[in-house]
């Protein structure tokens, strides 16, 4: 008995349809997706001219019988939906039966499945959509599909198709990107002669971001672990007898939602200009959601500046009925039934996480995730399927290299000088096992990159780096002095370490100010005249809009006259001269987060103005006793790595580093 049947109209009526196969990328991923939910283990993908020559991929899973392997091509033929309900819980990667039909018609296909129920598998070419052949065929287990000729009777698309470079560099990453949410199976990549991405089936997460990115990589990142959050159902809304009778009929269904979330983030210091490494996935599907990437921004909220992104690679797990994937054609956008509790979850798990493992900065600026050399030459190919970034015909080379980080604001004039006298070491851990090729930066020419790096075996355990330092050491270093009189020197238990006066105190300041507003009690002092300040109508609306918030930082304002405002009291910590700089620029803070951020963000950033301002400043000689009350008082903070606006508050120089930089080790 067959498994996969056409859907009924009024089932696929209600499936988002649209154009399955726009580029190879776009057929690789229905292909893949269909031998994931096949439930292969083993998947090798070959590629020829990026993918417009050919496409093969070939796969262990439970193959198709005879008249299931026909019927596949038939629109809307699927084995994984059944009814509309169906809709509402779908465990697959697949569900509309289109992606078949819709290769079969603009390509030459060649099928070749067979399931163990029967003795023989199943050949069947199709070119153009039109059936050529259909036959019995020894085969062993599992399905190949080659799709050749992609758009060769459609040159309208055909002539739409970037480089191949490109279209290869499109593939490459969404084959690693599945690789990265199916640890437990192995994946070959095989473009012409090259191997690009070759990973044998590891235990955990971890292993498999190690194969594909390399040791030093992980170096970089924070483990989220395993996090759960429950949600509790609220009982349905409906009439009490009817209630009863619903709860009698369905006793199983839990009133609670598990949730779960896993993955990798890097460490604040890594600082990327655009959202492309950014990997987000939902029940192991690859997708764009802006509601989890906002989360996800806004747990580095105060931690990095607002235009820089982290590198991340997020693992959301729930139950099929909490998440619609039945929205977008391309299935990378789902919507969340319980949107702000994920949002939620997602935001305060990497905080806290953050928060927890403390991360220090290192004095020899780490590689950024992307710019290390990966292991794999496909991950050298950080194509995000939502960035317009290799859509332009820019050489793959130079999409790779990532967006250099935007400086970061200058701040006061400062003496000039650089931190890093010694070549910083490389690398800078040493590992025992295996060797680890790094290779030279991008590749000078347009070309990939595509000679065979040394591809890692097993995994060996010791090879991942020790826990990074951890900023909690920071309670018991012992002030030096100060270079420049605005950096404090200090030794610790382990090694050099060099924090920036000003940040540092912003940091302790911002998160005073933080809970006395929560708790509802900011230190004011009244002034004893109070100061009028004009305002420009624009200003005049922030105002009125923000009047509240102010109050509540401390600032005792109320309007006086036209366009004028009376402070006559503020926050404790904030001095006279830098009163009237500190409202203008509050009211210059509302006007732009009032149009996108939340309240939240808007009070922070308030914080973090109005410790910026009180902060002691850099050129200021500050005694013992200060230093030693700055560092102990920035230990306690619950984030010493960066200010509120995202600058590195403390670097460290090993004691490893040391002895390396003098050939001691
Ligand atoms: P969908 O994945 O939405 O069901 P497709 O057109 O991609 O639709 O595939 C149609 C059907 O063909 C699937 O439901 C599945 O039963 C079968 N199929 C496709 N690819 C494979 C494969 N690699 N192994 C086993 N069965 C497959
Ligand atoms: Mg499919």
């Amino acid at each position: 008995m067959g498994r996969i049947r056409i859907l009924p109209d009024q089932v696929a009526n209600k499936i988002a349809a649209g154009e399955v196969v726009e580029r190879p990328a776009s057929v690789v991923k229905e292909l893949l997706e269909n031998s994931l939910d096949a439930g292969a283990r083993d998947l090798r993908i070959e590629i020829e001219s990026g993918g417009r020559r050919l496409i093969r991929i070939v796969d262990d899973g439970c193959g198709m019988l005879r008249d299931d392997a026909l019927l596949a091509f038939e629109r809307h033929a699927t084995s994984k939906l059944r009814d509309v309900k169906d809709l509402l819980s779908i465990a697959t990667l697949g569900f509309r039966g289109e992606a078949l039909p819709s290769i079969a018609s603009v390509s030459r296909l060649l099928l070749e499945t067979r399931s163990p129920e029967e003795p023989t598998g199943t050949r069947i070419d199709i070119a153009g959509g039109k059936m050529l052949v259909c036959e019995e065929a020894a085969l062993g287990g599992g399905t190949s599909i080659t799709v050749r000729d992609l758009f060769f009777n459609v040159p309208a698309r055909r002539k739409f198709l970037r480089s191949e470079q490109t279209e290869l560099a499109h593939i490459a990453a969404l084959v690693t990107h599945y690789s990265l949410a199916h640890p437990d199976k192995s994946f070959r990549l095989i473009a012409g002669a090259n191997e690009l991405l070759t990973v044998t089936p590891v235990a955990t997460l971890k292993e498999r971001v190690y194969q594909v990115f390399g040791s030093q990589i992980l170096d970089e990142l924070v483990d989220i672990g395993l996090r759960e959050r429950d949600l509790f159902l609220p009982p349905p809304s409906v009439p009490p007898s009817q209630a009863i009778a619903e709860y009698r009929s369905e006793p199983d269904e839990p009133p609670v939602r598990r949730f779960r979330l896993s993955g990798y983030f890097s460490r604040p210091q890594i600082q990327k200009g655009n959202r492309n490494s950014i990997f987000i996935f939902v029940n192991r599907r690859l997708i764009r959601d802006r509601l989890v990437m906002h989360a996800l921004t806004s747990a580095y909220h105060n931690l990095m500046p607002p235009s820089a992104y982290p590198f991340a690679l997020v693992f959301l797990e729930c139950e099929p009925e909490e998440v619609d994937v039945n929205v977008h054609p391309s299935k990378t956008e789902v919507r969340f039934r319980h949107g702000s509790f994920v949002h939620d979850f997602v935001r305060d798990t990497i905080r806290e996480r953050l928060m927890e493992s403390r991360p220090a900065p290192t004095f020899s600026p780490a590689p950024t995730p992307a710019r290390t050399p990966p292991a794999q030459p496909a991950a050298q190919l950080p194509y995000s399927e939502f960035s317009q970034m290799l859509e332009n015909e820019a050489p793959v080379a130079a999409a790779i290299v990532d967006a250099a980080p935007e400086p970061a604001d200058p701040g006061p004039a400062m003496p000039e000088f650089t931190l890093r006298a010694t070549p910083p070491p490389v690398p800078r851990l040493d590992f025992s096992a295996p060797p680890i090729e790094v290779a030279p930066g991008p590749p000078p020419s347009g070309k990939l990159q595509t000679r065979r790096l040394d591809m890692h075996g097993e995994f060996p355990p010791e090879a991942i780096p020790a826990p990074e330092m951890s900023l909690s050491v920071l309670s018991d270093l012992r002030p030096l002095g100060q270079i420049h009189e605005s950096f404090i020197i200090a030794a610790g238990r382990d090694g050099l370490w060099i924090v920036d006066q000003h940040v540092a105190h912003e940091r302790i300041l911002f998160e005073q100010v933080l809970k006395q507003r929560a708790a509802g009690r900011v230190e004011t002092q009244r002034l004893l005249m109070p100061l009028i300040l004009q305002l420009t109508p624009e200003q005049q609306i922030d105002y009125a809009r923000i009047a509240d918030e102010l109050h509540a930082s401390g600032f005792e304002t109320e309007p006086f006259g036209n366009r004028t405002i009376a402070v006559k009291a503020a926050p404790a910590a904030v001095s006279a001269p830098d009163l009237e700089r500190i409202v203008y620029e509050i009211l210059e803070i509302a006007d732009t987060e009032l149009r996108g951020a939340s309240l939240d963000d808007l009070r922070r950033n308030i914080c973090a103005s109005i410790a910026c301002r009180a902060a002691i400043k850099i050129n200021m000689r500050l005694d013992f006793a200060k230093m030693e009350w700055l560092l102990k008082a920035l230990a306690a903070t619950d984030c010493p790595m960066s200010c509120p606006h995202g600058r590195p508050i403390a670097m460290h120089y090993s004691t490893r580093e040391i002895l390396k930089a003098f050939h001691r080790i």
